[in-house]
């Protein structure tokens, strides 16, 4: 038995309690003992159990300052304490580590999660200043209590406790801009009222959906596009014709607009900037950028510290083959930039096919592609998390999507998941959303590993095809909440309505005027949506439209919306 003064933690069950008294004994006690092997000056006493009377898991909570540089050294003198460093799918980045441990206080043992933040982001002032308030106002801690309980109330059985510390954050921050302790930027606009005007880079089905309810809530909509006659055309108010890349075509776009959007993260860099000097762009250029390039996004990923397939960065044909040897087979080369719908990826098989492959994407030449080990997973996850310009965070019930080919063909939410799963893939989208400081939604494509642990497929940030269910099955359609977002509303609840199962529909046969049948047969069923994006042209495998049926369960929602969408042809 080690005789370090910290003993290992036990993930045990956590359980809403009564406020301990002998927590503020173990958080002295272990903030001592912290201090002086770190030779620091403060351990804060943090969180629930450093406010006398309030109800929590009785967690200790202890935060502590480090400047980066020193938060290697500082973390070798926690862990000597018999400290360990947090584990589970999405722990603290190294840049802002926890450690866990635990302490016999009185024949009891009492788990201690350690903090240390850096000073840059006044993480630590902003919970002593809650803590304080707490403390000094009983009415606000009552309130807090009752939030805390009314979550737990609300959650499935047994499930209370697990979930409810991803939902009390709504509360404090609200207590916090409340009590001053955060301030929004003191030049921040008004939320914009109907009758502005929404910019969309992209005209394509997603800005299409996007205008609809832009229209419903009283807002014009310009969308830029190189078709005149793209999905999004006949219900925007104006059209600006250029590429995606096209800067100045951009700029018009801006200038038209009170806030501009993408429906798609294939724009150019440039362009983007350039609609952003009319209008603040949302989510934003750096979400662009960390996601529209394959290895940037990976790249953040690693940063934040979140899992991805193991991957290599590789040019030519003789590294591409020296990555897939350490990678294994079956992998996934990549195109990192304007790859959609599993098209720029190849599978390899073995080493024979590498060179064939590297060929395919045009990368002989020497330039930069994507090389990743194909997982064996489970299912597939999608995780859409909201995030409102004061940081507030709202995700729906992920869902679970099977892809035919590289193409989303099936979506199911809520995914029948374990709920701490479900909180795993919220967290997970949470920490990025936060990384990337946007205000708009976040996608996140997961793929749930056999073992049970979550792994990082793709990031988009924004409206995604795997959302399209919350049109019919949430309280709030994504494409509202996308709006709220960026127009500076408060954000709308993410309560499914039922199990939602949302079938794609592809274009079948050569390429003609898209003309679709059977509408009337697939209606049969009188709980079928169907959806179509106005797309004048149809060929193989083009994404057409939607089906959405919500119903009981997933089984009976997922064969009534197969059996609509079966009843629907592309005539010749
Ligand atoms: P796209 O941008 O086309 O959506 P993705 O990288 O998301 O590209 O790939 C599309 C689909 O292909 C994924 O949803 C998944 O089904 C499959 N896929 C992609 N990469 C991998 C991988 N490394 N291992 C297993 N399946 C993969
Ligand atoms: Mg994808």
């Amino acid at each position: 038995m080690s005789d370090l003064p910290i003993r290992p933690y036990e993930r045990q069950p956590a359980a809403f309690h009564p406020w301990d008294p002998a927590t503020r004994e173990v958080a002295r006690e272990v903030a001592r003992l912290v201090a002086s092997a770190c030779s620091i000056a403060v351990v804060e006493h943090i969180g629930s159990t450093a406010v006398p009377g309030l109800p929590g898991k009785n967690f200790v909570d202890l935060g502590m300052e480090a400047d980066p540089d020193d938060i290697p050294a500082i973390s070798e003198g926690i862990l000597s304490l018999g400290f360990g460093r947090q584990q589970g799918v999405a722990p603290f980045p190294p840049t802002r580590p926890m450690f866990t441990g635990s302490v016999v206080h009185d024949g009891r043992s009492h788990p201690i999660h350690l903090h240390v933040m850096p000073p840059a982001r006044g993480e630590l002032a902003e919970l002593v200043a809650f803590r304080d308030a707490l403390r000094a106002d009983d009415a606000l801690r009552d309130a807090y209590a009752r939030a805390k309980q009314r979550i737990v109330d609300a959650a499935p059985d047994g499930e209370a406790n697990r979930l409810y510390t991803a939902r009390k954050g709504g509360f404090v921050l609200d207590a916090l801009y409340q009590l001053g302790i955060r301030k929004p930027p003191a030049d921040r606009p008004e939320p914009l009222p109907p009758g502005s005007t929404i910019g969309i880079m992209g005209g394509g089905q997603l800005g299409r959906m996007l205008a609809l309810s832009a229209r419903a809530m009283g807002y014009r909509i310009v969308a830029l596009d190189p078709d005149p006659g793209c999905p999004t055309a006949s219900v925007a108010d104006e059209l600006v014709i250029g590429r995606y890349d096209d800067v100045d075509a951009a700029r018009r776009l801006g200038a038209l607009s009170d806030v501009v959007t993408y429906e798609l993260e294939h724009v150019g860099i440039e362009a983007a900037a350039a609609a952003a000097e009319g209008a603040p762009l949302r989510p934003g250029l750096a979400a662009l950028r960390a996601t529209q390039d394959r290895l940037a996004e990976r790249r953040f990923i690693r940063e934040v510290g979140e899992y991805t397939a193991p991957w290599r960065e590789v040019r030519g044909v003789a590294e591409a083959e020296a990555a897939a040897e350490a990678l294994g087979y079956p992998c996934r080369l990549k195109l990192p930039l304007g790859g959609y719908d599993g098209r720029s990826q190849v599978r390899i098989d073995s080493r024979a096919g590498v060179a064939d492959a590297v060929t395919s994407l045009g990368g002989a030449d020497g330039r930069p592609l994507l090389l990743e080990a194909e997982i064996d997973f489970e299912g597939e996850l999608s995780c859409i998390i909201a995030r409102d310009r004061d940081g507030r965070t709202l995700a729906f019930p992920p869902a679970a999507n099977v892809h035919d080919a590289g193409i989303l063909s099936e979506s199911v939410a809520p995914a029948a998941v374990d709920p701490l799963q479900a909180y795993d893939a919220a967290e997970i989208a949470e920490r990025l959303a936060r990384s990337l400081d946007l205000v708009g939604l976040l996608t996140v494509e997961l793929f749930r590993l056999r073992g049970g642990g979550l792994m990082i497929n793709e990031l988009a940030p924004r409206v995604h095809n795997s959302g399209h269910w919350t049109i019919e099955g949430a309280a709030t359609s994504q494409f509202e909440q996308q709006l709220r977002a960026i127009l500076g509303l408060p954000l709308g609840s993410v309560a499914p309505h039922g199990t939602a199962a949302m079938v794609n529909l592809l274009g079948t046969g050569p390429d003609r005027d898209a003309r679709l049948a059977g509408v009337p047969e697939a209606l049969h069923d009188p709980g079928a949506h169907v959806h179509v994006y106005g797309k004048r042209r149809v060929f193989e495998r083009r994404k057409m439209g939607h089906v959405t049926v919500v119903g009981t369960d997933a089984d009976e929602a997922l064969a009534r919306a197969r059996a609509a969408r079966a009843a629907l042809r592309w005539e010749d």
